[in-house]
């Protein structure tokens, strides 16, 4: 996207609710004959899985960024021109996270074919968090937004309105799911503020491999005191890594987790060094399990993480026992998930 469609689309947002890439917003497409189902094509998993709660049954949908792979310099092989070209709607997260997938999905997609971006629709620029990895020395925020189940919930009804809008036969179907899954999000929302009073409040900091909690941290009232991982994903280098092991001691911190994505032996080390516990499972774009899984899903990672990192901060997570990962809606999932 380019800044002037960008800056076009924060100043519009306000209005409209929604930003549709830099396309003109083209006359609802014609197209779907009944049964067919409009071509989505997504980009992290976890957005896969928005989509998928939306739409369920009604849409043909296809995640293009493989799970466990580093989604910030993810580079999409030629190969993945061809589902570009065929998807009636490509939705992305944005916020400069999948710049070269947006680049080619700008060059290939089918006229009319529409590009919805997330991030930019549910955040305007002056709530953009810049912090240890997205310096705002550079310019780009953090992009991970759906770690906050609330915006989580604003990227679900961006989602609907635009599938709503593209295939008006079905939009009671998405609306319905839309329902279900704003439930879902409530219970988890409720859930999670519960689970972080029960943290001894001294304890409600974070330090993390991959700085993927900036939203989530404000939205609960926790405080990110750093991240081991350089903004060009590279290692820290001895004199950060020094600094960070004093904050910890400092801060008292119990835990510091690494990320699935990114094993890392060096947050190991800071934490050994700090007399802190290593946790290494936190997750922010590769979904818990396979797909048909429950867990296998955004909600089931949230689940999963409150888990991991409630109980190592001294908290409990009993206010979240019993919560519904699954689907909302029924039936056997059509959504393509690249492992
Ligand atoms: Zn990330």
């Amino acid at each position: 996207m380019t800044m002037r469609c960008r800056l076009l689309g924060v100043l519009v947002m306000p209005l409209l609710m929604v930003v549709v890439g830099c396309a003109q917003r083209p006359a609802p497409a014609s197209p779907t004959a009944p049964g067919l189902g409009l071509q989505v094509v997504t980009t992290v998993s976890p957005i896969t899985s928005i989509v998928e709660n939306i739409g369920g049954v009604r849409i043909h949908l296809e995640g293009i960024v493989p799970e466990g792979t580093n989604s910030h310099t993810f580079e999409p092989a030629p190969s993945v021109a061809g589902a570009l070209a065929k998807a009636d709607l490509i939705i992305v997260n944005g916020l400069f996270l999948e710049e070269p997938t947006l680049a080619m999905a700008q060059a290939n997609k089918k006229p009319g074919a529409v590009i919805l971006s997330l991030g930019d629709g549910t955040i305007s620029k002056d709530q953009w968090a810049f912090d240890f990895s997205f310096p705002e020395s550079e310019g780009h925020p953090n992009p991970h937004l759906w770690p906050d189940p609330l915006l989580g919930l604003k990227y679900a009804e961006l989602v609907e309105a635009e599938l709503s809008r593209l295939d008006p036969a079905n939009a009671n179907y998405y609306q319905e799911n839309l329902g279900k899954f704003r439930q879902r999000i409530e219970a988890l929302d409720a859930g999670i503020r519960a689970a972080v009073q029960t943290i001894p409040p001294g304890r409600r900091k974070l330090l993390t491999y991959h700085d993927s909690w900036a939203y989530f941290a404000r939205r609960y009232g926790m405080e990110v005191i750093g991240a081991a991982q350089p903004s060009d994903f590279s290692e820290p280098s001895a004199k950060e890594v020094a600094g960070l092991i004093d904050q910890i001691r400092q801060q008292q911190v119990p835990a510091v987790f690494g990320s699935e994505v990114f094993p890392s032996t060096v947050l190991e080390t800071i934490a050994k060094e700090a007399g802190a516990r290593y946790v290494d499972e936190l997750r922010d774009d590769d979904l818990p399990g396979a797909p048909g899984d429950t867990l296998h899903s955004y909600l089931g990672l949230m689940l999963q993480n409150m888990e991991i990192m409630i109980p190592a901060l001294g908290g409990t997570v009993d206010s979240l026992s019993g919560f519904d990962a699954s689907p909302v809606f029924s039936g056997a999932s059509p959504a393509i998930y690249l492992q």
